[in-house]
This record gives structure tokens, sequence and C-alpha cells, in this order.
């Protein structure tokens, strides 16, 4: 068998939340909303099931999509994306990620990969013939430095792969980090594979900027997307990735091997809701910064510390400060055990050197789920200190 997958763990994701459907457990662990989506853009995906067509659409995806991706950028972000050339329709974020990595990965070449990170970014490099070189970021402010960075970098670099807004540490790259690594990549020959799907989830008026955006990087970034995130319907896996066309050509290439195309009905529905006003996006970044308020709110007053969230789904809980004296799995286990409450350790994120004190918890609730959470943590924090 091959190690690259034999070896790997089950996904934290994955065996947290089989923690909690055995123990009948409320589920903060795995991030995804409590709510099914909004009905207009599930509507438009049923009747693109009814109506048709079908078949095999596009390898790159349908042309509606990209021309909605397209000007969805240009419109949220300003950039001048072209949509036949530059969009690889993917089936969600995961397989724009492997395609990206597969295609533009070499054997020997090294990938700087930021821990914590997403756990299918290493898996994929080493896939592709190629080693991560990891960089190590931390609380409170999670940045990376340029020492950091240069430390990592040799001859063989080929690739730093990026996530902003940051999953776990709800942190978005500052516009000195986005500066500082455009300069790099410039400086060293490197692509940016950029990890993008939490763009819309951003919080107190805060906006997304890609590093694709900064000046001399649209020809070496690789922008990935994914509907699932903008419209709350994880299931759906319908992402992207855009790239200039030397880079979006192999990464259609590696996509007709992996998937070759996504769901056309659901290409539709996204197509449709990547064109909904800005009143869609702005009320759906203020229900999430309620939900967000809320549980911080709980968890603050009964003694709880909360890192700051920018960003994404997720809070981060200090044990450490809160004056837990437990490791981020060991809590975690024993919370849902005793206290019925899944959350998700952080230290899984890194390969080496793991901040243990940090549990993430997913707020994209309703607002009983958060409150019973709440009291349940409240209760299981007597227990612990
Ligand atoms: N990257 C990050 C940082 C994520 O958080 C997720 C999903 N939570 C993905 C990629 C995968 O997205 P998708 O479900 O569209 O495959
Ligand atoms: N990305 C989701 C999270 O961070 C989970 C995705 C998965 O289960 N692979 O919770």
């Amino acid at each position: 068998m091959n190690p690259n997958f034999a070896d790997l763990p089950t996904t934290i994701f994955e065996d947290m939340s089989i923690r909690a459907r055995e123990r009948g457990a409320i589920n903060l662990g795995q991030g995804f909303p409590d709510a099914e989506g909004p009905e207009d853009v599930r509507r438009a995906a049923a009747e693109a099931t009814i109506n048709g067509p079908n078949q095999y659409p596009p390898m790159r995806g349908i042309p509606a999509l990209r021309k909605a991706i397209a000007d969805h950028y240009a419109h949220h972000q300003d950039l001048a994306i072209d949509g036949d050339k530059e969009v690889v329709v993917t089936s969600g974020a995961t397989e724009a990620l492997a395609a990206s990595i597969l295609g533009l990965v070499r054997p020997g070449d090294e990938a700087i990969i930021v821990q914590p990170a997403y756990d299918a970014y290493a898996p994929l490099v080493r896939q592709a013939g190629g080693t991560p070189r990891f960089i190590r970021s931390g609380p409170p402010d999670w940045t990376i430095t340029r020492d950091s960075l240069e430390a990592a970098i040799t001859d063989k670099t080929r690739v730093i792969i990026l996530n902003s807004p940051h999953n776990p540490t709800a942190t978005m790259l500052s516009e000195t980090e986005l500066r500082l690594l455009a300069e790099v990549c410039k400086t060293h020959d490197l692509v940016a594979i950029c990890d993008e799907v939490w763009e819309h989830l951003t919080f107190d008026g805060r906006t997304h900027k890609s590093l694709m955006a900064m000046s001399g990087m649209e020809a070496r970034t690789v922008k990935i997307g994914s509907a699932g995130k903008i419209f709350s319907l994880t299931g759906w896996k319908v992402g992207w990735a855009i790239a200039a066309p030397p880079l979006a050509n192999v990464i259609a290439k590696t996509h007709q091997f992996l998937t070759f195309t996504t769901p056309p009905n659901l290409q539709a529905g996204v197509a449709y809701g990547l064109s909904k006003n800005d009143s869609y996006f702005d009320d759906m970044r203020a229900d999430f910064q309620r939900s967000r308020d809320r549980l911080s709110t709980a968890l603050s007053q009964t003694g709880f510390s909360i890192l700051p969230c920018a960003a994404t789904y997720f809070l981060s809980v200090d044990l450490e400060a809160s004056g837990i004296a437990l490791g981020d799995r060991d809590f975690a286990i024993r919370l849902v055990e005793d206290a019925g409450v899944a959350v998700i350790p952080i230290s899984p994120f890194y390969e080496s050197d793991p901040v243990t004190s940090i549990v993430r918890l997913c707020f994209a609730k309703g607002d009983e789920m958060l409150d019973q959470a709440a009291e349940r943590l409240a209760t299981a924090r007597k227990l612990f200190t």
C-alpha cells in the first residue's frame, strides 16, 4: 500500500465527529453549519437537475460558472480574471488543492507549509514526490516572519502553500505579511498556492485581500475557493482554482484524472449564487459574527480565555490561560465523553513542535445549540480546573 496514505491517521475532523455521534454530543468540532444553506441557491440547483443538462459538463466547468467566478472576484476583490483561460472548476477546494499540488510540485521539489496547517497539504506534497518544509507559527499572533521564511527556502523550493483566512487560527494575513510573501515569492521564483476558502467569512468590517492582488503576483499565484464555504453548503463540494493560463492548464490536466468534471446542476446553483447582491454576503457575515459573539461572550463569562477571531467559523480557546492543565487532545476527549461537547484540538495541525494548549470550536450553529454547549463547557471547566 502507498505509505503516503496508508500511514495517515483518520483525520481529526472525522475522529471527533465519530466520537460526537457515539456519545450523542453537541458537535462543535468539524466545521459545518447546522442550517441548510440559502433556499434560492438550492432551488437553482434543483431546477438545473430537472431541466438539465445532466451529462458530463465541460472539463474546466460550465461557462456560466466560470463567468460568474470571474465577475464575482472583479466585483468583490477587484481582480481581473479571464473565466475562459484562468478558471478550473473542481469538486470542492480539496480537489483544487490536489490538482494544484500534484500538477505543480515536481519530484524532488520542496514546498513550504505554515503550521498549524490544514491536514490535506502535506500528504499531497508527498504524493507529488515533493518534500514539505514546515514553518511554525504560534499564538497569540500566528504571524509569518521573514526569518522563518528565509530559513525554510532552499534552491529546491518551488511552492509555498498559504491559507488566509486561516483554519484553525481564524487569523488573516496582514498587509505586511502579504508584502513580505510577494517579495519572497518573486525573489525566489516561487508559486504561491493560496487556499482562500474562508474569504467571505470575515468579521468586524474586515475585507479579504488575495496574494494574487499584490503587484507581480498574478502569474505566480493559484487562488483556491469553495462554494461550500461561501454558501454554507459544505456537502456540495464545488470549488475552483484560479491561475494564469500556464498554471491553469496544468491544473486542468491534473483535474481531468482526479474527477474530470463536477456535477453540472451544482455548478449552475453556484453560478446563480455568486451573482447574488452584496446584501446576501453582508447579512451572512453579520449572522456568523453574531454567533461568534454569542459563543465568545458566554464562554468568557464563565472563565474561558478566547483568542481573537477575525474570520472563519472558528473560535479558539486557550486552555492554559483558562486555568485548565490538560493538553488539547486529552481535553477534547474528556470533554466529548464527560460533558457531551466535541471540539477540535489544534496539535494535529502540526507535524512537529505542536501548540498543545488550544482547542477550536465551530460557532456556525443555532443559538440554542451554542448556549447549551457553553453551559456544558462551563460545567466541564469546574471539573477540569
Ligand atoms: N481548505 C480549508 C482551509 C478548509 O477549511 C476546507 C474545508 N473546511 C477546505 C480547504 C476544503 O474545502 P471543500 O469542502 O470545498 O473541499
Ligand atoms: N474543513 C472542515 C474543518 O476544518 C472539515 C473538513 C473535513 O472534514 N475534511 O472542520
